[in-house]
């Protein structure tokens, strides 16, 4: 966590500020290790501060031992005026894609004189890099992932309900220790693999046809997400070849991946692939994105993102063909960015269309 601190005073220049004032729950928690709901830092070059209300005080004291803990409620309460008046702070950021236009102004009136400035993807762009800590949480909670597949494989039967596959997969996930899901499982089966979001529904397996179930879990607050597309009990050899395009593409992702190289390029090597054999129109969203305490943040691997990766990032590599009406299939891994490539932190088999 000090080192968190120490990182984000370094960019204090680069944004003209004295100090910040992190509103995030998600940024509380980077820099802090606060896990309660309620709590607003503020981070000057020498000093860190929480702002909480009595609920969470003995919390904050117990979990940041590197804050001075301020409790704003009663009367004890010390405004954010003052302490920014004692601070000898003049800008302070704030961060803009958390703050709404109207919680942004009644801020800056309220703390005037104090200049509030916004800032951009600050503590985010700390996040996109994952110390060791981080990245064995989320080993672990793709480790949940794969068991969970293994386990729901001999259930993908005609007759078993998209809806009754996801909730056997969350009571599966949850007994392992997962706390909570890290969005709702998709789970789409028959025409509806064709939609790359289709959360599941009560339409039942059908002998024949694709299912593409897309899960991640939260584990010791650290989020996981990997897909996986199988065929019920026999599968076409159209359904086989449009999976080994799929993975053709994805295994070209994941050999893209090293330090150095910008995300489009990872975003290229699979799309190119995919278009290659004619359908690159049925690809119509990102390759990838980053994971760690939410399951969808920085780096993204899209056409556009010039992010250049850097050891230790966590990215997810997740081609897809989708044809309306037929179906689809999405092949997804959560990869860590090493010395020399890449490596798989699931290890769900892939190598061929699963026909259950
Ligand atoms: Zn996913
Ligand atoms: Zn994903």
């Amino acid at each position: 966590m000090n080192n968190r601190l120490e990182k984000i005073r370094k960019l204090f220049s680069e944004y003209r500020i004295d100090a910040l004032l992190v509103s995030s729950t998600v940024n509380c928690k980077y820099l802090s290790g606060f896990t309660g709901t309620s709590a607003t830092l503020l981070i000057d070059p020498y000093e860190a501060f929480l702002l909480t209300d009595f609920r969470y005080i003995e919390q904050a004291k117990d979990q940041c031992p590197q804050f001075h803990i301020i409790d704003v409620s009663g009367e004890a309460q010390l405004s954010l005026s003052q302490l920014l008046d004692d601070r000898g702070i003049r800008k302070l950021g704030s961060e803009s894609d958390y703050l709404t236009y109207n919680q942004f102004t009644t801020l800056r009136d309220k703390l005037a004189p104090v200049k509030l400035i916004p800032v951009k993807g600050a503590v985010q762009s700390l996040r996109k890099v994952k110390d060791s800590d981080e990245i064995s949480a989320i080993k672990q909670s793709m480790d949940i992932l794969d068991s969970a597949l293994n386990n729901i494989i001999s259930q993908l039967k005609p007759g078993i309900t998209e809806r009754e596959i996801a909730l056997n997969l969350e009571f599966f996930a949850r007994k392992q220790g997962a706390t909570g899901n890290a969005f709702d499982f998709i789970v789409a089966s028959g025409p509806r693999s064709a939609l790359p979001h289709g959360t599941a529904s009560p339409r039942a397996l059908q002998h024949g046809e694709l299912v593409t179930i897309d899960l991640g879990v939260i584990y010791d607050g650290y989020a996981s997400d990997m897909t996986r597309t199988f065929a019920v009990g026999q599968c076409s050899e159209k359904q086989k070849l449009i999976y080994n395009i799929v993975l053709e593409a994805q295994l070209a992702g994941m050999a893209a991946i090293r330090p150095g190289v910008e995300a489009k390029g990872v975003d290229h090597a699979a799309r190119s692939v995919i278009e290659s054999y004619g359908y690159g129109s049925s690809f119509g969203h990102g390759t990838g994105h980053g994971v760690g305490l939410e399951v969808h943040e920085g780096p993204r691997l899209s056409k556009k993102s010039d992010t250049v990766l850097e050891k230790g990032m966590v990215v997810t590599v997740e081609p897809g063909i989708y044809l309306p009406g037929w179906g689809g299939v999405r092949i997804e891994d959560t990869v860590v960015v090493e010395e020399r490539g890449c490596r798989a932190l699931c290890g769900f088999p892939k190598d061929s269309l699963i026909c259950t």
